[in-house]
């Protein structure tokens, strides 16, 4: 789904203690809050998990933590100190944050300013996770290095984030060592990273790992009700096609996806209906035609298949069982067009799934885009036998 640039996400709400913007973390914020308690701080850490999960905001919490005087876990939009530590503008001259970046742009960039000019964390971020060739300089580590090595200009503590630090060359991540084998005093790393593993084991045993996981639907579903305003219906769909990730739920562009969705469901209906081979390859033509957003729609088709894989299973057991089963659907606005299009599918639900699945692998490794998407329809045509397996 389209993402909405600059949209204006915000730390997940709603988690008790000193984070109580962090939402579906508590293996994070617990590690993190018995450290600010106990006053036994790590100087370094590493936090990992799937990306969406709120690391980046995790790091701003605990730097607010750590450097605002009034401590954690106090209002921050009335503290001025809290304010410079944000995702959309970081102007803190304590806290520093490295990101992927190309060459050109370092050298074009801000001489030493870190902390001086304001910072735009969210939008830096989806950068350099849009454009998976870009590295954490070796030169942005030094700069790096240097800040930590001076002393904090304010409060006791320079903190110093490496985003996406699986994303370091070779001598990016040696330099790093050095200083995590030796950190100053007043100084605290955080790295971040998707993956553990994908960092040196030199560093990985200099650190201390904290764990991100994917959120369950249901905790995102009450994050997005009780703290966003939305409505139930708007929330589960959001929640449902977040795969886990609150930043995901709140980019989602729901209008578009919507539209996308009638446009899927209505081949569906008419393919169900009406045992036709030929409007199989037009409709194959035009959702392959829609190029990079071909992925993007199988998805979609996806959820529909999920939704009408656990209606199916329902109604077989009573209409009472279906009727309660509609609330878990992603897409349970549709609820009765789900119903209608389940009991003509009948048994063959479970094995479309596979079938869907397959095919969108298939197109990852670059097959031929509508003859996979034509094999699938194919199967869902009455009396159809199953597409098969692309290989
Ligand atoms: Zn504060």
């Amino acid at each position: 789904m389209r993402r909405r640039p600059g949209g204006d996400r915000v730390t997940p709400a709603a988690g008790p203690g000193p984070f109580p913007e962090i939402v579906g973390q508590p293996r994070a914020t617990g590690v993190l809050g018995r450290a600010l308690s106990s006053g036994r701080l790590f100087p370094s850490l590493i936090f990992h998990g799937p990306p969406g999960t709120g690391k980046l905001a995790t790091a701003l919490a605990f730097c607010r933590a750590l450097i605002c005087p009034e401590g954690a876990g106090h209002p921050r939009d009335r503290c001025r100190a809290c304010r410079r530590i944000d995702e959309r503008a970081l102007v803190h001259p304590d806290v520093c944050v490295v990101f992927p970046e190309t060459r050109k742009k370092f050298e074009e960039g801000e001489p030493e300013t870190e902390g001086a000019a304001s910072l735009d964390l969210q939008e830096r971020q989806a950068e350099a996770a849009a454009n998976l060739a870009w590295q954490v300089l070796i030169d942005r580590i030094r700069q790096a290095i240097r800040f930590l090595h001076r002393r904090p200009s304010e409060g006791t503590r320079s903190v110093l984030i490496v985003d996406q630090a699986n994303r370091m060359d070779a001598p990016a991540a040696n330099a790093l060592l050095k200083i995590l084998e030796e950190p100053p005093p007043h100084a605290v790393l955080i790295l971040t990273t998707s993956s553990l593993h994908a960092l040196l084991p030199t560093i990985r045993s200099r650190c201390r790992a904290v764990p991100f996981q994917l959120v369950s639907r249901s905790e995102i579903t009450s994050y997005l009700v009780e703290k966003r305003s939305m409505g139930p219906e708007e929330a589960t769909l959001r929640s449902g096609l977040s795969g886990g990730r609150i930043g995901a739920a709140l980019d989602l562009d729901l209008e578009e996806f919507r539209r996308r969705r009638e446009d899927l469901f209505k081949v569906l209906e008419e393919l169900a209906r009406r045992g036709d081979p030929g409007i199989v390859v037009a409709r194959a033509e035009v959702l392959a035609r829609g190029a990079a957003s071909l992925e993007e729609g199988l998805e979609i088709l996806m959820t529909i298949l999920r939704d009408l894989l656990l209606l199916g299973a329902a109604l077989e057991a009573g209409p009472e069982a279906a009727a309660e089963a509609a609330p878990g659907l992603i897409n349970y606005d549709l609820a009765p067009r789900l119903a209608d299009l389940a009991a003509r599918l009948g048994p063959r639900g479970p094995d479309l799934i596979q079938g869907l699945e397959r095919t969108l692998e298939a197109i990852r490794r670059k097959g031929n885009r509508q003859l996979l998407v034509e094999d699938f329809f194919m199967g869902l045509l009455p009396g159809a036998a199953l597409p098969a397996p692309p290989d």
